[in-house]
């Protein structure tokens, strides 16, 4: 396997990420985290665009390199801890028939409840499409097999867990009923995994909203890095309108949709429509699963939904008063209807049937409510005009109205955006996106927040930091404390010039970013306000100084603190607590009254006034000469 070096800091690394798919693309979702002794395979996904070996992870191939060379093989059971799913999507949980079946894994694999119920009916979908299409050349899963390899998955709810070790906690997603994102601490290292995620409430779910866990790592999708959606709300409006324009012209309004979770959310959201509107006359057809499946999987786990139960029984919750079961006689009934038919892209299947006999006629309308640009037919139809479309064997001339409509279970770069201030990551891993839409948005996270972003390849190895290692590279040159480094003092040339104090302090600043992100809560608690002028530096620290640890922050004189302490401490309690604040685990002294020296030659010059006190930052020779002493009597 490819290894990447990222960090130029030398040494073994503990933590790797895997990537068998995901990685500067949509689809395939596979990842192998590695932390210390344990690997957790996280999702094991499909990529539905693909046919043949493509369309799987290439875990085989990483079993193989793991054994190369050595007299003991392991088995993909020994190199694997556990698996943990997301959620049910096949790019996400489609690949499990094969992980089990052809490269023979048998150790436990995790997921939440609904997620447990609702792969296998996904499952069989993509089955029957399989069967169909071009993946059944290299490996297509018999229904025998398909029930086979779920038998070791093991359904969660939403409490931390414990697992060979590792501590595992779900969060939910908001992406789809019993999406989760997995919280993985081990030995001291975190790394957050979100899979797809929403940040924003929809009918049936609610949106996706963490802590502040800081993990060392955060591993994002992207799939929507780079646009700012309107709001939910003016997006119904929107669809509603469509929907009613086409039914009052007189014509047939198709609404393509996936088979669990946009339906339900769609179908309710017309139901209620057309009771507000009273059209009732109009009938509303859909497939006949879309209530059982609704019910099924949101009305068993109730405890995972949004629904308000004041407005709406949840036992009743998919009882439609206008839609009915639908049957392929109806079409031929002269008058508008609207039909809700799976599946969501017009690949195959009953929605591509009815398209089929939708599309002569200028009346007509197909509302396509997703993300489907990477489906042929799709997207010429979604060219709109008339055209002849060539479908299977068969030509069809299409006149009917085309609407596209992103209704989509996934973030916008607003939610990224907000989902990284809240956890405040050391670093940031970007996956399941476009290669251009994620070079957009690793510019955005790093302006907003300055922490590494990264963006590995597909079959590559990923090294991954430690929050711990990453403060170790911030304190050390070379492996070796900077005071102590080969060419002296480093920044000693820098500031020669005017021009140089000006970069000393925006490499203080940088450091003091990073450090301040190792400080935990707790030590936090006697700064209320910092004063931090509009600089290079100074503007990451402003935004770290507000979203992580909400302390308020204004422009005054560059590298002066303005510091406004809780009633009831003394200036000694507040210079340790600012020291530690500012300088963990660097070394400190007291070479004055209120002023302490830092060893890298700045000193910080305490004055209280007016219930405030004025840090002043400040770089002299003598306070420089004064730490190589100190530093020098703790070497000997
Ligand atoms: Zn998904």
């Amino acid at each position: 396997m490819r290894t990447k070096r990222r960090s130029s800091t030398p040494g073994m690394k503990n933590m790797t990420l895997h990537l068998f798919g995901a990685a500067q693309e949509i689809g395939r979702s596979c990842f192998l985290l590695k932390i210390f002794d344990k690997a957790i395979l996280l999702d094991c996904g499909i990529d539905p665009k693909k046919g043949g070996k493509e369309r799987y992870p290439d875990l085989l191939k990483y079993v193989a390199d793991a054994n190369m060379g050595k007299t003991e093989q392991k088995t993909i059971t020994e190199l694997i801890d556990f698996v943990l799913i997301t959620h049910y999507h096949i790019d996400h949980s489609g690949a499990i028939p094969y992980l089990v079946e052809i490269c023979g894994y048998s150790g436990p694999i995790y997921t939440t409840h609904p997620t447990l119920e609702s792969i296998p009916i996904l499952l069989n979908d993509n089955s029957k499409l399989d069967q169909l299409g071009k993946g059944q050349r290299f490996f297509h899963a018999k229904p025998k097999m398909l029930e086979n390899s779920l038998k070791n998955v093991i359904g969660h709810g939403m409490e931390k867990m414990v697992i060979s070790g590792v501590s595992v906690t779900p969060y939910n997603a908001g992406h789809v009923i019993g999406s989760v994102m997995y919280f993985v601490e081990y030995m001291g290292a975190s790394v957050l995994y979100t899979g797809d995620y929403n940040m924003t409430p929809n009918w049936l779910l609610r949106p996706a909203a963490l802590p502040m866990l800081c993990p060392d790592v955060l591993i994002t999708e992207s799939t929507y890095g780079t646009v700012v959606r309107s709001s939910k709300k003016i997006r119904d409006r929107e669809f509603l309108l469509k929907v009613h324009e086409g039914v009052s012209g007189g014509g047939k309004v198709l609404i393509p949709v996936q088979a669990l979770g946009r339906a339900q959310e769609l179908c309710l959201l017309v139901d209620m429509y057309w009771e507000r509107m009273r059209l009732g006359h109009i009938p509303v057809y859909a497939d006949s699963w879309m209530r059982e499946r609704g019910n099924k999987v949101f009305g068993r786990f109730r405890e995972w939904t949004n629904v308000d139960t004041d407005t709406k029984e949840l036992e009743n919750l998919f009882e439609y008063k206008h839609i009915e079961r639908f049957r392929a006689e109806y079409l031929q009934q002269p008058g508008p209807m609207v039909i809700f038919s799976s599946p969501g892209s017009l690949s195959g299947g009953t929605s591509l049937e009815i398209f089929k006999e939708l599309a002569p006629h200028k009346e007509n309308k197909v509302i396509i409510p997703g993300y489907c640009k990477n489906n042929l037919l799709d997207k010429k139809i979604l060219e709109g005009g008339e055209q002849d479309l060539k479908v299977g064997n068969e030509k069809i001339s299409v006149k009917l109205q085309v609407e596209n409509l992103s209704f989509t279970s996934h973030t916008d770069k607003k939610g990224i955006l907000q989902l990284v201030m809240q956890v405040n990551p050391a670093s940031v891993v970007l996956v399941h996106g476009d290669l251009p839409k994620m070079v957009a948005l690793r510019n955005t996270i790093k302006r907003a927040i300055s922490v590494p972003v990264s963006m590995p390849q597909n079959n590559t190895c990923h090294l991954l930091d430690t929050r711990l290692e990453m403060m170790e590279g911030v304190l050390r040159k070379d492996g070796k404390p900077c005071l102590y480094s080969e060419q002296g003092y480093p920044w000693r040339k820098k500031c020669s010039g005017s021009s140089g104090v000006g970069k000393l302090i925006e490499e203080y600043e940088t450091r003091l970013v990073a450090a301040l992100r190792c400080v935990p809560a707790h030590k936090r608690e006697g700064v209320r306000r910092v004063f931090v002028r509009e600089c290079i530096g100074g503007y990451a620290m402003k935004q770290i100084l507000k979203a992580r640890m909400n302390i308020g922050t204004h422009g005054v004189a560059r590298t002066t603190a303005l510091l406004f302490p809780r009633k009831g401490r003394t200036i000694e309690e507040i210079i340790g607590e600012v020291v530690v604040l500012f300088y963990p685990e660097r070394l400190v002294q007291r070479v004055a009254e209120s002023e302490v020296a830092v060893d890298n030659g700045l000193s910080v010059l305490f004055e209280e006034k007016d219930d405030r006190i004025r840090a002043s930052v400040k770089y002299t020779e003598a306070n420089t000469r004064k730490m190589m002493s100190v530093l020098r009597h703790f070497k000997s």
